[in-house]
């Protein structure tokens, strides 16, 4: 999934260009690492502008779970590439706007940003999920708000690390989102019931308060007590620019993907770039 060219010999084949040129990518996350490896295999330069001081974007906490080696692997292999093909990288660089690169071929990859539930009085007592993946601490008892597979991945590591989860999900079931694999969905549907984590379906969260947090189903209201929660509510593009003949966007700052729709899209982008 994470090789573009895997069974697809006769579409995805590097081919090297005629005209090198310098390509700005904008964003160091797994699709700007992408673009610039197949670019830099065409014959293009490549140069990366990382406005943090680590190249990998999101696969740094999406890959921080204790079962997710093979993806911190996939982070080290990009990072290795990156040097081993002597790719230009500037780190803590932020780019503001893309007109100081007018008149060059730009690369969009920033990302996507969380979905915050503003609405929600209290939301901001509420840890991001990608903050708990980067080390933040929980208390025991932790409200997981969102039940798709980030929320369901979480509660699970929150487990295996002796916590206590309680996921809250709106719909009338976990991991209700199209494309993910089966065996993954089910796998952790029947863990949380093997091991009596609460799952509160067709639940609404309505409140935060210190130690609890308040929820609303079938029009009840009522509280659950907990010492954390975290925010699990889905991810929104978040491109630096819009693309146009000379600007390109990839990765989740187009559309919020995943590894595979990430690395492919990266992957025909540097293909397209003449
Ligand atoms: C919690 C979580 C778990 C996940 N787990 C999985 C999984 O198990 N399997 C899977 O296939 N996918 C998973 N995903 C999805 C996958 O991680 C993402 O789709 C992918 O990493 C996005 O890559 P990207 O390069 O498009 O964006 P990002 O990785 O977000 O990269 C964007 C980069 O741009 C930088 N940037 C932003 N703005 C600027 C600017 N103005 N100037 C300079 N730099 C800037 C950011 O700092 C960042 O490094 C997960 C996602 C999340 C949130």
């Amino acid at each position: 999934a994470v090789n573009a060219e895997t069974m697809q010999k006769e579409k995805h084949f590097i081919r090297r260009t005629k005209h090198p040129k310098k390509v700005i990518i904008i964003g160091g996350g797994i699709g700007g690492m992408e673009t610039a490896r197949v670019l830099k295999l065409r014959g293009h330069e490549p140069v990366i502008y990382e406005q943090s001081d680590v190249l990998g974007g999101t696969l740094i906490p999406a890959s921080a779970e204790s079962y997710k080696g093979k993806l911190r692997d996939l982070l080290e292999w990009y990072r290795r590439q990156m040097h081993e093909l002597q790719i230009e990288v500037h780190l803590n660089e932020r780019i503001g706007s893309i007109d100081e690169f007018k008149g060059q071929e730009i690369v969009v990859a920033t990302g996507a940003v969380p979905r915050l539930l503003r609405n929600v009085p209290g939301y901001e007592k509420m840890i991001e999920a990608c903050d708990y993946l980067n080390g933040r601490e929980t208390g025991d008892r932790v409200a997981v708000i969102g039940g798709g597979l980030t929320g369901c991945e979480i509660a699970y590591e929150l487990a295996l690390q002796s916590h206590h989860p309680i996921i809250i999900e709106m719909k009338g079931d976990l991991i209700a989102q199209k494309g993910v694999c089966l065996a993954n969905s089910s796998y952790l549907r029947e863990w949380f019931e093997l091991h009596d984590i609460p799952v509160y379906l067709e639940t609404v969260l309505k409140e935060v308060k210190d130690g609890k947090i308040i929820c609303v189903k079938n029009g009840e209201e009522f509280e659950i007590s907990c010492d954390s929660v975290i925010s699990c509510a889905g991810y929104l593009p978040s491109p630096l620019a819009e693309p146009s003949l000379h600007v390109h966007t990839v990765g989740d700052c187009r559309t919020v993907g995943n590894l595979r729709t990430v690395i492919w899209d990266a992957y025909e982008t540097a293909m397209k770039i003449r």
